[in-house]
């Protein structure tokens, strides 16, 4: 979809400078001054717009570009992961053995890890009731590992700060 919209850009782009080109050949034919002179300013603003769209183009290849370096480098460091069951029901992406290259262990949200984000779980206490909590800050899922939900937890839900 995205690539659809960049060749969408490169062809309006390019009509930009084709019609630029058109109209510097007509020039040639333009002996009168005043005419003359207002088909160069139309000229040059076909020229403008030629760049202005070129320069968005290039803006957008390199966030293309930019996004295809963090996937491909999410890509190598998702192979580190597999699904595991924290709990009875609670399923998160855990480091695999021999490939902590260092790192204490830790979890993964399921849904940021498929949604391509790398969102660490982290574990927390909300009271009242002393619950041990797995909590994702990333996509705001939580879960009761013990203890029961109580109303008075709905100011302790994550705030999600992935759109
Ligand atoms: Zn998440």
């Amino acid at each position: 979809m995205r690539i659809s919209m960049v060749i969408a850009e490169a062809i309006s782009g390019l009509g930009a400078v084709k019609t630029a080109f058109d109209m510097a050949k007509a020039l040639e034919n333009i002996h009168e001054t005043v005419a003359r002179d207002r088909a160069i300013i139309d000229l040059q603003k076909e020229i403008l717009a030629a760049q202005a769209a070129q320069f968005a183009l290039l803006e957008r290849v390199g966030k293309l570009e930019k996004e295809v370096t963090r996937l491909e480098a999410w890509d190598a460091d998702k192979q580190r992961y597999q699904l595991a069951e924290l709990a009875p029901g609670i399923f998160a992406y855990s480091l695999k053995e021999g490939m902590a290259n260092g790192e204490p262990q830790h979890h993964l949200c399921t849904a940021c890890y498929d949604a391509d984000f790398k969102s660490f779980l982290k574990r927390e206490t909300w009271n009242p009731g002393r619950c041990a909590m797995i909590v994702c800050h990333g996509c705001g899922w939580f879960a009761y590992e013990h203890g029961s939900a109580d109303p008075a937890h709905k100011g302790l839900r994550p705030t999600p700060y992935r759109e």
